[in-house]
């Protein structure tokens, strides 16, 4: 067992490894399941260990062969990274197109030709359809890693041609545990845990310095939009700059802590606790209903984030909808 697997994707590793002992192993595997439980991390074991010349068994790769080594200089022959390019949020045909050519080739090195797609549901239906093709007939040495936490994105003809494997949150204290050798105290991983909703990788992130003043930027720029809606759309612009859905999950976190003690007025039990006193005072000056209602958008604008839709409109909206809930509308003018 290599000690780079999290320790709650040890049978997952066990039976891929076993699969590839047998010469078993599927042409392509689709890994999906919540963000921040390691997916990425995973797909890359499997890809490091698919072209070591040396592991075997559960073993992780080596880390020393040539294969290895090449892979930590990331310029191994046979490994093709598909990903968004900076600029761009989606991956488009052109690029599907070479991933292909790529993987028709015989391996320079070993037995098998890897790609690595992530986030996969960020083809579009177009750079999809045509790795289908691929996919259907692939080359004996190919194996394809698909990689999303949205796997609904993907048509439905390219999910059947995978074999799915489910990546699922670690049970509460295997979570705490694994945090708790990476934080300060069991307490702060414990905290940490609840604000990334039981994500073990997203809460180690956001423990980290630079995540919490982005998520303090965000927090005070929604707290001056539900007064000044002028804001709306220089805020919006901002937070779709780089990936807006991970600020429509703080968003959700904090609508729900609002929702919970406005039905309760308890702030036990809230996802932030550290923003409960604010958190309070704003749940204060809005309904209850319109609050849920809000909730559920912001929960829906999560999911459909960084997809087809125009990420910024769907942060715009969910930023007039907040300021809307305050009786605020983007001209100014009170509602009532
Ligand atoms: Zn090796």
């Amino acid at each position: 067992m290599t000690t780079s697997i999290l320790p709650w994707q040890n049978d997952t590793w066990r039976q891929l490894t076993a699969r590839i002992a047998q010469g078993e192993l599927a042409h392509a595997l689709l890994l999906h399941g919540p963000e921040g439980v390691g997916k990425n991390q995973f797909a890359r074991e499997l890809a490091k260990r698919l072209l070591c010349e040396t592991a075997k068994g559960t073993a992780g790769a080596c880390g020393q062969c040539r294969s290895c080594q090449l892979l930590q200089a990331d310029s191994h022959e046979d490994l093709f990274l598909l990903t968004p390019e900076e600029e761009r949020t989606t991956i488009g045909v052109d690029a599907v197109r070479a991933l292909i050519e790529f993987m028709n080739l015989t391996p320079r090195r070993g037995k098998f030709k890897v790609a690595l797609v992530f986030p996969a549901d960020r083809m579009t239906l177009n750079a999809a359809n045509s790795l289908l093709k691929t996919l259907e007939e692939p080359a004996t040495a190919a194996v394809f890693i698909l990689v999303t936490s949205r796997p609904a994105m993907l048509p439905a003809t390219v999910r059947s041609r995978c074999q799915k494997l489910h990546m699922t949150l670690p049970d509460h204290q295997t979570a705490v545990t694994w945090l708790t050798q990476r934080m300060a105290s069991p307490t702060e991983a414990e905290h940490a845990l609840r604000r990334a909703r039981g994500a073990p990788l997203s809460a180690l992130a956001e423990a980290n310095e630079d995540w919490r003043r982005a998520e303090e930027n965000v927090f005070q720029q929604w707290c001056n939009v539900a007064k000044n809606p002028s804001l709306v759309f220089d805020t919006a612009q901002g937070w779709t700059k780089g990936d807006g859905s991970q600020a429509l999950r703080w968003l959700s976190g904090w609508v729900s802590d609002m929702a919970r003690c406005r039905a309760t007025n308890d702030t036990a039990g809230m996802v932030d606790a550290r923003r409960a006193g604010a958190l309070q005072a704003m749940a204060k000056q809005v309904d209850l209903k319109p609050l849920f209602t809000y909730l559920s958008a912001v929960e829906r604008a999560v999911r459909d984030c960084g997809g087809a839709l125009n990420s910024q409109l769907l942060v715009e909206n969910v930023l007039l909808e907040w300021a809307a809930l305050f009786g605020r509308t983007a001209q100014g003018h009170s509602q009532g």
